[in-house]
């Protein structure tokens, strides 16, 4: 990797260390944040998450790249832990960055011990701290080399700051949950509706299930041109076929 504008690669103790100093400081500050399951995170504590992530680990480069970088926690977010988004404008400049981390996945996190992004992560709270290491990692690696993924570039960065060593996203969303469960998007699944049992195929699955179920009526048509109508169905009251 050529010279960044930050040390890189930090020594496993210094990652350590400061990621605790973060965690002290944010559970200090925020009482919602410390319980367990967490039941609150004041927007202050986000910004003071990224700032602080941005002046230890990567010398203020960030608020340099982005100016303005948005930290949100969203309930709506199912499909994963977290998310980097952006925007270009016509002169390529980046704007509306954004990560965006997934409240229903903060506030459904009870005992650990967690594996995340290759860690063993013991609290909550420091799992939402790997999380945002996470997308911060992708957040950096758009600023200095336009794109971003799960490369060896990508991981390569994670491992020398955070020391994280895979980048499966092995958490308990709602969508790992159900495939735990058995449910997975594409399967053929059946589900109690007004008195009948009716049956489909799930097409997404988040807090709830989408289910395509066949109906000449239905407002939904495929390529052969089979209709369907779609139920929003609890997951609990889905069965798999
Ligand atoms: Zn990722």
């Amino acid at each position: 990797m050529n010279k960044l504008p930050f040390p890189f690669p930090l020594e496993p103790s210094q990652t350590i260390r400061l990621r605790a100093r973060i965690l002290t400081a944010l559970l200090a500050r925020d009482e919602g944040f410390c319980t367990v399951p967490v039941s609150s995170i004041l927007p202050s504590t986000l910004s003071e998450m990224l700032r602080l992530y941005d002046e230890l680990f990567f010398a203020g480069f960030l608020r340099q790249a982005y100016g303005d970088l948005r930290v949100t926690v969203s309930t709506r977010l199912t499909s994963a832990a977290g998310k980097f988004l952006y925007a270009r404008t016509r002169s390529r400049r980046m704007e509306n960055a954004e990560i965006r981390m997934s409240g229903d996945f903060l506030f459904r996190l009870n005992e650990g011990p967690f594996l995340l992004n290759g860690l063993n992560v013991s609290t909550a709270q420091e799992a939402f701290l790997v999380v945002f290491e996470h997308e911060l990692c992708h957040a950096l690696e758009t600023a200095l080399f336009g794109t971003t993924g799960h490369s060896k570039r990508f991981l390569t960065l994670a491992n020398g700051l955070f020391g994280h060593t895979a980048t499966t996203h092995s958490l308990p969303t709602r969508r790992a949950e159900a495939a735990r469960d058995g449910l997975l998007v594409g399967m053929s699944a059946a589900f109690p509706y007004q008195g009948r049992m009716l049956t489909g195929r799930i097409s997404y699955i988040g807090k709830t299930a989408s289910v395509m179920v066949p109906d000449p009526r239905g407002e939904y048509r495929d390529r052969q041109g089979r209709r369907y109508t779609k139920y929003r169905v609890p997951l609990s009251q889905l069965t798999r076929i």
